[in-house]
C-alpha cells in the first residue's frame, strides 16, 4: 500500500485539450519528438503507448494538493526502495516513520494458510462501476486515483469508499513463501477514515484488457498525470473466486501507520509478460520485505 492512501483529491485538470484539439495534437507530437531524442529505448515504447492511446497529460507539478506529491515534492522526508532511503531506513528518515521499525503490526507479511483460521462464506461485495480515473507517477509506484464513487462492503456492514489503485513489484505480501511478479492494492477508507485494501496478485499469462487501458496512460516522468479513458471497469479487475485472506496490519509504505484492514485474495489475475515488463521499466522493486507477523494469524474465507 502507497502513502498516497492517506487524502482525497480532486485533480483540477488541463481542459484546452477540448478547446484547441488539433494543438493538442500537435502539441503531442512535438513532445514525443522531444522525448525521442532524449529517452532510453525501454521507457520510449511507453510513451508511444500514451500517444496512440488519446490518454490526457497535464502537469507534473502536483499542484493540486496531492498528499503523495507534496510528500516527495517538498515538506515531508524522501524515501525510496534504495541506498540510505531504503525499507530498513525508513524510520530514521522521520518521527513520523517511527511505526516503520517500531510497529508490531506490520505489512507485508507471508500469508500462511496452513495456519489460518478457516471460515465459509464470501465476505466482499465490490460495488464498483466504470469510472473515470486519473493516472500519476508519484516516484513510488503507477497509482489510478478513481474519480467517481465506488464502494466495498465488508461481511455485509463496513461500508469502504475506493480512493485509488496502485501497484508493486514484485508483490509484497508472499502466500506460502510463493512470490508472485506483482501484486495490485484497491484502498479504501470509511467515514471514520479507516483503510481496507484489496490485494490481487498478478502473475503471467494473458494480456489483461481492463489493465491495458491504464497502462497505456502510464505516466513516464515522476509527478506527471494522465487522464486515463473516460470509464474503466474496475470490477472487471475483480477474481471471480472471491477467496481471501484477512489480517490486520499497515501502510506498506512510510509512514507505516497501523490498523489496515487487509483482504488478500488467493486467486491471482494475469497480465502479459509484455505487461509486466512495462511496469517493471518505471518499477522493478518497489516492494518492502517481508515484515515479522509477530503472532498474527491470518483469516481465511472461501
Ligand atoms: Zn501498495
Amino acid at each position: 500500500m502507497n502513502d498516497e492512501d492517506h487524502s482525497r483529491w480532486r485533480p483540477v485538470y488541463f481542459r484546452s485539450h477540448f478547446l484547441f484539439p488539433y494543438f493538442g495534437t500537435f502539441a503531442k507530437s512535438f513532445f514525443l519528438l522531444m522525448k525521442i531524442r532524449h529517452m532510453k529505448s525501454g521507457i520510449y515504447a511507453v510513451v508511444i503507448l500514451a500517444f496512440i492511446s488519446g490518454c490526457t497529460g497535464h502537469d507534473k507539478t502536483g499542484r493540486e494538493g496531492h498528499s503523495g506529491d507534496q510528500a516527495t515534492l517538498g515538506g515531508a522526508p524522501h524515501w525510496s526502495y534504495d541506498g540510505e532511503e531504503s525499507p530498513e531506513h525508513w524510520a530514521e528518515l522521520s518521527p513520523d516513520f517511527i511505526a516503520c521499525a517500531e510497529g508490531h503490526f506490520q505489512s507485508p507479511i507471508d500469508l500462511e494458510t496452513y495456519e489460518a483460521r478457516k471460515y465459509h462464506g464470501d465476505i466482499l461485495e465490490f460495488h464498483y462501476h466504470a469510472s473515470p480515473i486519473d493516472v500519476v507517477n508519484n516516484g513510488h509506484t503507477i497509482m489510478a486515483n478513481i474519480e467517481e464513487r465506488n464502494h466495498l462492503l465488508v461481511n455485509d456492514e463496513q461500508s469502504y469508499e475506493l480512493l485509488q489503485v496502485h501497484f508493486h513489484a514484485p508483490a509484497e505480501h508472499q502466500i506460502d513463501g510463493i512470490v508472485y511478479p506483482m501484486e495490485m492494492h484497491m484502498v479504501h477508507v470509511n467515514e471514520e477514515s479507516e483503510y481496507a485494501v484489496v490485494g490481487i496478485f498478478i502473475k503471467e499469462g494473458a494480456e489483461n484488457a481492463i489493465l491495458k487501458d491504464l497502462w497505456e496512460c502510464m505516466p513516464t516522468e515522476y509527478y506527471q498525470h494522465n487522464h486515463g479513458k473516460e470509464s474503466c471497469d474496475l470490477r472487471a479487475l475483480i477474481p471471480e473466486n472471491h477467496a481471501v485472506i484477512h489480517y490486520t496490519g499497515s501502510l506498506t509504505t512510510p509512514p507505516c501507520s497501523e490498523g489496515v484492514e487487509w483482504y488478500v485474495m488467493e486467486t491471482p489475475i494475469e497480465l502479459s509478460k509484455k505487461q509486466v515488463m512495462d511496469f517493471k521499466v518505471l518499477y522493478d522493486h518497489n516492494a518492502r520485505p517481508i515484515q515479522d507477523p509477530e503472532g498474527r494469524v491470518v483469516e481465511e474465507f472461501n
